[in-house]
């Protein structure tokens, strides 16, 4: 028998997704077709009707029995985009989310431009936020705070090659536990948010995938905004703006313990498919 073409192997892997329920099926089969093939979309669309070289079947049969697994795209392919930078992507830390582009946007419109600024990520991640704030400032410095290392050494990885590591630190251990807070000018954060009794209900990528420490929020899900906004009233600077991001219907709990606590000036705005995912206000002054 004849080997299969690239167009034939495409075709049965995006049936085969499909059929395993997985969303945008030959997207994903195209995608770890190019990352088997190692060249350009162009290059891999004009060979189309060729025979697929051995090496590259094996590549690609591995990669798709990893995604009908359900495992993310993104692990597989080790990277995705966020707001327009290349972020190292695997398991060590919760995968970049467009939703999460609102945040970057608050935090770049409450930073001007043109002076230096400290800004502190709560929470960092890959550091997919500070990286992309940072990139659009380039007098700014950054330091990411992460209690897991191995998300910590992810963060890391990705300041170094995105050329942010004279800029962007990364602060290994808990919030609480990081004595920086007096310093900052803007505190980010997107913490984890899913109340811990929907975790199951959740995609199976992101259920079995995501760290389970980047997702579950305790039993209401607000946990982590109660410390970080518990801790900012004391800690931070007076008129800091604290810029969270949130779950879709966590916009009034969280303005909530926002205005609670005395922050004032509570903003909000959507994510692109108009869903409430960034709360924002500034420390309150903790001596008033
Ligand atoms: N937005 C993520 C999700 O719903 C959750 C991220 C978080 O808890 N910070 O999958």
């Amino acid at each position: 028998m004849s080997a299969p073409t690239f167009d034939d192997l495409i075709r049965t892997a995006a049936r085969a997704l499909a059929g395993a329920g997985i969303e945008d099926a030959r997207q994903n089969a195209m995608l770890l077709m190019l990352a088997a093939f190692g060249d350009t979309r162009a290059a891999l669309i004009s060979s189309g009707p060729s025979p697929v070289p051995q090496g590259v079947q094996d590549a690609f049969g591995a990669a798709l029995a990893r995604r009908l697994a359900r495992e993310p795209l993104q692990h597989i392919l080790g990277h995705t985009g966020f707001y327009g930078l290349e972020i190292l992507t695997d398991a060590r830390a919760l995968i970049p989310r467009p939703d999460s582009e609102v945040v970057v946007e608050q935090a770049l419109a409450l930073l001007p431009a043109d002076r230096p600024a400290q800004l502190a990520d709560l929470g960092t991640g890959s550091g997919c936020l500070l990286a992309a704030i940072l990139s659009r400032r380039p007098l700014a410095t950054g330091t990411g705070i992460e209690a897991s290392p191995a998300a910590a050494s992810l963060a890391r990885e990705n300041f170094g090659q995105l050329g942010l590591t004279a800029r962007a630190r990364v602060f290994e251990g808990r919030w609480s536990g990081w004595t920086g807070w007096g310093e900052v000018d803007l505190l980010i954060s997107n913490p984890p948010y899913i109340p811990s009794r929907d975790i199951d209900t959740l995609e199976p990528e992101v259920r079995r995938f995501d760290p389970m420490d980047a997702l579950d929020g305790g039993a209401d899900g607000l946990d982590a905004y109660r410390e970080i906004i518990g801790l900012g009233r004391t800690r931070l600077k007076p008129g800091v703006p604290l810029v969270f991001e949130i779950g879709h219907d966590q916009r009034a709990s969280v303005q909530a313990l926002l205005a609670a606590a005395g922050y004032s000036e509570l903003g909000h705005r959507p994510d692109l498919g108009g869903n409430d995912r960034c709360v924002w206000g500034l420390a309150p002054d903790p001596s008033h």
